[in-house]
């Protein structure tokens, strides 16, 4: 196997990352390979499974952890870092698209504090499927590249088998990787990264100021594109937020089932800071976070701060503007006007009160299955008979590709982890073939995984 790296990252002050090798496993095998994704990154031969197990450093890579810091869960933290994974170097893919290749879960690096640099197969798998299918659903994301079983077993509050994920995203900057040297004061590192960013992700960008405000341009669209599709990250933290607007760190995420605007599944997130109905406030106070790590770059700071505030202050705007679109769509509009905000809204009421199927009732608006999803069934058709007068001659078409019939659904990933931990992965296989192709009509094979989850199989909590 053939990787054509192109390194830029390392040629970036040498405070900004630690090199490191990945420390190599006992015994890998390869769970998965995403040939399409190898193809478009310009990877030639056979997949190599020592490289995607860390054994093996392939031939023109530079592994180094990245440096970043954080606020978790609104609390600073100023040394987090790469303490799992390593990037082994970038490429520029056939697209002309500069990407990251990384492996996560291998192994220690000076950045692991007290954990032991691993991961276990569960959030592997999950991460491979609902990366791969937020891709295919048009949502900007990291992507999954491989997976391998280790060998080696990883201690949790269990024994479980250890893996690792081949990640790839546009980049893994993060608004912590500004915020580590922002805390730091560390200048030449701050400006390094910001023209680092400004070359490789916002060309028109001609300093922080304009940086800032395309990042809060594609944030918010970011998270208007999760609310459209029921699906809660979990951990947004600063660094967990990718600057180049992807979704980034799949760890406690989860589509909705039955609707419910003040949903969490992630166990660690007992206060619900992270709920879906708190994405788009979080999104803006994470974007507070990225504009006073570049306050220290701008000649005058009072301005600056007047400046990025107002920026700042915009994201709601620009979040609700993006939101209606994203909306108006999966309800078959196709020009909004302004109280369509109210038919729309009035339909997620009626769906939290009656904890309706998110995927399934959009999917199948037009149909007996959406309105069975209701209990008060008259309040449902009195607003069906609204939409019906609203929406476009061509909604049927707007709707197909704006409305998944399949998302990764918790019961079902956990049904697929679990199989992976007994050693069988063609339900791993299944599903991911299911959920990379979310708006094709269903067929016999993959109507299962369109299925809501009975009150016996849903899962409410992740970890
Ligand atoms: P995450 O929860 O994945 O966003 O990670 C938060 C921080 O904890 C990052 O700095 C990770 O590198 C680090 N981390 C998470 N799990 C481990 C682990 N098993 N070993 C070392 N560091 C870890
Ligand atoms: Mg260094
Ligand atoms: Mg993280």
């Amino acid at each position: 196997m053939k990787i054509p790296f192109d390194n830029s990252y390392v040629k970036l002050p040498a405070q900004m990352y630690a090199a490191q090798r990945p420390t190599p496993v006992q015994s890998p095998t390869l769970i998965s390979f995403n040939q399409p994704l190898a193809e478009l990154l310009g990877l030639s031969g056979d997949p190599d499974v020592a490289v995607f197990a860390g054994n093996e450093i392939p031939e023109g890579a530079s592994p180094i952890a990245q440096a970043y810091s954080g606020h978790q869960f609104g609390n600073w933290n100023p040394q987090l870092g790469d303490g799992r994974a390593v990037l082994l170097g970038e490429v520029v893919g056939k697209d002309g698209i500069r990407r990251d290749i990384q492996l996560k879960g291998s192994g220690q690096t000076p950045f692991s504090r007290r954990g032991d640099g691993r991961a276990w197969l569960g959030p592997v798998l999950r991460e491979y499927l609902v990366s791969e299918a937020m891709h295919a659903m048009g949502v900007p994301t990291t992507r999954a590249l491989a997976a391998v079983t280790t060998g080696e077993d990883v201690i949790r509050e269990e024994v479980l088998p250890g893996a690792v994920l081949t990640r790839v995203a546009q980049s893994h900057i993060r608004v912590g990787t500004f915020q580590y040297f922002a805390a730091r004061q560390d200048m030449q590192a701050l400006q390094a990264l910001t023209d680092h960013v400004i070359a490789g992700h916002y060309p028109t960008a001609t300093g922080p100021a304009e940086l800032l405000d395309q990042v809060i341009e594609r944030y918010a669209h970011l998270i208007a594109k999760w609310m459209g599709l029921g699906f809660i990250h979990g951990v947004m933290n600063t660094d967990n937020v990718s600057i180049a607007g992807e979704t980034i760190d799949y760890g406690p995420c989860a589509f909705i089932d039955g609707f419910h605007p003040d949903q969490v599944f992630s166990a660690i997130d007992q206060q619900g800071r992270y709920a879906y109905s708190n994405q788009p406030g979080i999104g803006a106070w994470n974007m507070a976070q990225f504009a006073t790590a570049l306050i220290p770059l701008m000649p005058d700071q009072d301005e600056a701060i007047e400046q990025f505030s107002e920026a700042v202050n915009r994201f709601p705007d620009i979040y609700i503007k993006a939101w209606k679109g994203v909306f108006a769509a999966k309800l078959g509009i196709d020009e909004l006007h302004e109280d369509d905000t109210v038919l729309i809204k009035d339909l997620l009421n009626m769906m939290a009160t009656d904890g309706a199927d998110f995927t399934n009732v959009f999917a199948n608006l037009a149909e007996q299955t959406a309105r069975d999803q209701f209990l008060d069934r008259d309040a449902f058709d009195a607003w069906k008979t609204r939409w019906e007068a609203r929406k476009s001659p061509n909604a049927a078409q707007i709707m197909a590709a704006a409305n998944p019939q399949i998302i990764p659904r918790n019961h079902q990933v956990e049904a697929v982890i679990q199989a992976g931990r007994e050693g069988n992965f063609a339900p791993f296989h299944e599903m991911l073939a299911a959920v990379t192709q979310p708006y094709a009509a269903l067929t016999d094979t993959t109507e299962k995984f369109a299925r809501a989850p009975t009150r016996n199989e849903r899962v409410t909590r992740t970890f």
